[in-house]
């Protein structure tokens, strides 16, 4: 309890200096005013304020993670993420860094102990592929945060970029990110977002593309595609981009092939602009200058 003193009262005009000065900052008193002939003193503990960075990896290849993220990982005293993708920055930690990898397996399950870490004090950095915003724990983990703690995003280089620069310049002029998986999102509101793309004529990078239980979705997407652009139209399929086995396809709608597709590709469909120019997936910019 703050120690009032009407001696300093008279002297200074408020009854507690040493205890009210340390407790100014909010925080808890851990040593009570001690007095000497030449001072007096009280020590409080300021509980630090917790950090939460979202951080992406980048598509897999370490000279695809941004420098910033790099330095937000070493700063973190708590690292959390699926253990793949913790294994691929642990060398860039500190010692004694506590890692909460494996055994939480839902997305909530991790946003909420990431914020909980941080609301005790923790620097604590949320790991992901990509870019933490794209499909991924930034929102979740925000939805949960409060103004208590400290929230810092890195962008991260997302697999539709990653894919794009590997196929050409497919994403030249206008387009769209749609995820295929409805898991979360029902089919229905997914159709009609890939009608309004083929509608307006847009560059389409799919997400999710396709996995062992979600098997007839690509399928379906393209063929709504290709209701509304011609069989030649390019299509750029990405596996695995900066990973060991990255692989890149380049074929048209007519040909696709959903095999060709799975949990860790990217396919970009072309618009009707779009083009191939010595096998590299272009979507011109359209500029009249560019035209003659
Ligand atoms: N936050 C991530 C996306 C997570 S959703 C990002 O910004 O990239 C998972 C989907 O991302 C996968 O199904 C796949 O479509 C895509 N993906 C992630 N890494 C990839 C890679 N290295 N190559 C191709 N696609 C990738």
């Amino acid at each position: 309890m703050p120690c009032p003193s009407p001696i300093v009262a008279a002297a200074v005009g408020t009854p507690r200096v040493a205890e009210a000065s340390a407790l100014a900052g909010g925080g808890t008193l851990v040593v009570p005013k001690r007095k000497s002939a030449m001072a007096t003193v009280a020590v409080a503990r300021v509980a630090p304020r917790g950090r939460l960075s979202l951080i992406g990896l980048g598509p897999g290849a370490r000279d695809l993670l941004v420098p910033r993220a790099a330095a937000e990982l070493r700063r973190a005293g708590v690292v959390i993420g699926l253990d793949q993708y913790v294994d691929q920055i642990r060398d860039l930690l500190r010692p004694g860094t506590q890692i909460l990898a494996s055994g939480l397996g839902a997305e909530e399950e991790r946003a909420r102990v990431a914020v909980e870490q941080a609301r005790r004090g923790h620097a604590v950095a949320l790991v992901g592929s990509g870019d933490a915003g794209v499909y991924a724990m930034a929102s979740p983990a925000l939805e949960l945060a409060g103004d208590d703690i400290d929230v810092v995003g890195v962008p991260g280089v997302t697999a539709a970029l990653a894919a794009a620069s590997l196929l050409g310049a497919p994403l030249g002029h206008d387009h769209v990110v749609l995820s295929l998986s409805d898991l979360h999102t029902p089919w229905d509101v997914i159709e009609r977002r890939i009608l309004a793309a083929a509608d307006s004529d847009l560059v389409v990078a799919f997400y999710n593309p396709r996995s062992r239980t979600r098997d007839w979705q690509l399928r379906s997407a393209m063929d709504i595609l290709a209701r509304h652009r011609p069989a030649a139209t390019p299509v750029g399929v990405v596996r695995a981009a900066s990973r060991p086995r990255q692989r890149v396809t380049l074929t048209t709608l007519g040909e696709f092939r959903p095999g060709t597709a799975d949990m860790v590709s990217v396919v970009i469909v072309g618009c009707s602009a779009t083009r191939v120019v010595a096998g590299r997936m272009i979507t011109p910019r359209g500029y009249r200058w560019l035209r003659t």
